[in-house]
């Protein structure tokens, strides 16, 4: 397989619908470019009593709409140019649901997984301490991302909050609910996913109570494997895979208790009653829908020939690479693209900075409410441009994408 370097694919992609809108050679090289960057050192005392020195990023892609907003992500892979790419795909996804925010994204260099709850807090901490004059309620406000959670939040909350002397929980999103989160957020990517597949079955006649597989198990794929039952009525769990393998079962895996077996212990292998099978195997089932729910680029040239799902709906960010892309929209597949299908999280941490700014929280009936209407509207604003425009549905949300950002960046005159 060929690699990819995802800001090169982000960057295609901005050029790509940039084409169909006719926009203007600054238009492109701004909207090309993250409008900042910061890279920073931090020095860490392990357990072990060594210091250890990590590389941390921030990347502010765009502030046309608004603040920058994004995840922080703790990974041994990340690059800057990973960085760039996420960063850029969360100012084409907050668009995309018409949120009023720019994108961003975070990162350090580390494997969470070999690091004590110790070490990671000191590191959280220290990271927060590197960009706290650049994040806040109206500058950048991350949340979690691969390997980060509500915990990590919180200290990185607590640390800004102490720095800068003043209540102001609004700065990061996704946290515990005891200290300013918001109902419905931790499974906000999961359920705006299964939103968007309910709409599709609708127009595309596809029966929501069929069979779906699940590629990734964590904090996104876990929630969709429940709430695709909970939410379409029915539905068959056949398979699902994690970094260590996957697991099938001809006739369904209970979601509820493959959960429970995960939690407790780290992988879906092992998963009494069901059958081993490779992890890629997960993505070539005979299923109504396949959900990507891992990492950057699992779809490629060599698998996308192999996928027999009716739907597939990105719950990872970049879980596809172009040639992907062609392949899937010619063989038929109906691609809900990233960001579009796993907006949800980013729409409900703005619902929680609304709430943190007015210290009123909503109940959590209306939080799924407004994340249905909101992400209802968006699908079927993207499948509008998939039919005006005739290209794939990832081109369609990157034109609906990119044409709000480009038209904010020209009110503001900056081009
Ligand atoms: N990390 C999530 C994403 O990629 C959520 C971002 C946010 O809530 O700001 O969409």
């Amino acid at each position: 397989m060929k690699s990819y370097n995802s800001f090169e694919v982000e960057q295609q992609q901005v050029m790509e619908a940039a084409k169909l809108l006719n926009l203007d050679r600054p238009t492109v090289d701004l909207l090309l470019w993250p409008q900042r960057e910061f890279k920073f050192t931090l020095p860490i005392r392990m357990d072990n009593g060594e210091v250890k020195i990590f590389h941390g990023y921030r990347i502010q892609h765009n502030f046309a709409r608004g603040p920058a907003k994004g995840g922080i992500r703790f990974h041994p892979d990340e690059t800057v140019d990973t960085i760039r790419a996420l960063a850029g795909w969360m100012t084409w996804k907050t668009a995309v649901v018409d949120l009023p925010l720019g994108g961003g994204k975070g990162g350090i260099i580390c494997d969470p997984k070999n690091m004590s709850d110790r070490e990671l807090e000191s590191l959280s901490r220290s990271y927060i301490r590197a960009v706290a004059q650049y994040v806040g309620i109206d500058k950048d406000i991350p949340a979690p991302d691969v390997y980060t959670n509500p915990q990590t939040m919180a200290w990185m909350m607590d640390e800004y909050e102490t720095l800068m002397q003043r209540h102001q929980p609004g700065v990061l999103t996704d946290k515990p609910m005891q200290i300013g989160g918001t109902e419905g957020r931790r499974d906000a990517t999961a359920r705006g996913g299964v939103i968007t597949v309910r709409e599709a079955c609708k127009i595309l006649g596809v029966d929501p109570k069929g069979r779906y597989a699940i590629q990734g198990f964590g904090n996104a794929g876990q929630r969709a494997a429940l709430l695709h039952q909970e939410l379409l009525g029915g539905g068959k769990l056949i398979a699902a895979c994690d970094s260590r393998g996957g697991v099938y079962s001809e006739g369904g895996l209970s979601p509820k208790e493959l959960v429970t077996h995960k939690l407790k212990t780290g992988s879906v292998v092992g998963f009494p009653g069901a059958n081993p099978i490779p992890r890629d195997s997960v993505l070539d089932l005979n299923v109504e829908v396949l959900y990507p729910a891992a990492l950057e680029n699992a779809i490629n040239e060599t698998n996308a020939s192999k996928i027999k799902a009716k739907i597939v709906c990105e719950l990872a960010n970049g879980p596809t690479t172009p040639e992907a892309d062609v392949i899937l929209y010619n063989n038929g597949v109906h691609v809900i693209p990233d960001i579009l299908a796993s907006a949800g999280g980013v729409t409900v941490s703005y619902f929680e900075m609304v709430q943190d700014s007015y210290s009123y929280f909503w109940e959590e009936e209306i939080v799924h409410q407004r994340l249905d209407r909101k992400l209802t509207k968006a699908y079927h604003t993207v499948q509008e441009a998939v039919k005006e425009k005739k290209v794939h549905p990832r081109l369609a949300a990157m034109v609906v994408g990119v044409a709000r950002v480009a038209e904010a960046c020209k009110l503001r005159g900056w081009v």
